[in-house]
């Protein structure tokens, strides 16, 4: 499955999730903690992204590649860009 940039989701929600596990990515493979700064600001400012979780989650898988559930991925079949492997996976899978 391919990584996909936050940029191409569409939902402002999704997009707003995926943007804090790409900084929160960068803070783990060039230092800093960046993303945990944005997040709690986000959030004293009502997000309701749960960003801080989101951004924790990233920093202890501590992979330096594309979190499989917080960041942007690409359907196989149509290219779509969805958040997380599992909605990208179920994208054109959907039972009819
Ligand atoms: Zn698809």
């Amino acid at each position: 499955m391919k990584a996909a940039h936050y940029t191409t989701l569409t939902n402002h929600n999704e997009r707003t999730r995926a943007h804090f596990a790409a900084v929160a990515r960068a803070n783990t493979i060039r230092g800093g903690a960046s993303a945990l700064t944005l997040a709690k600001r986000a959030e004293r400012m009502g997000s309701t992204n749960n960003p801080v979780s989101i951004v924790s989650d990233v920093y202890s898988a501590s992979t330096g590649r594309h979190h499989p559930e917080h960041e942007a991925w690409e359907c196989c079949e149509c290219g779509q860009s969805c958040l997380g492997q599992d909605a990208a996976a179920q994208c054109c899978n959907e039972q009819d």
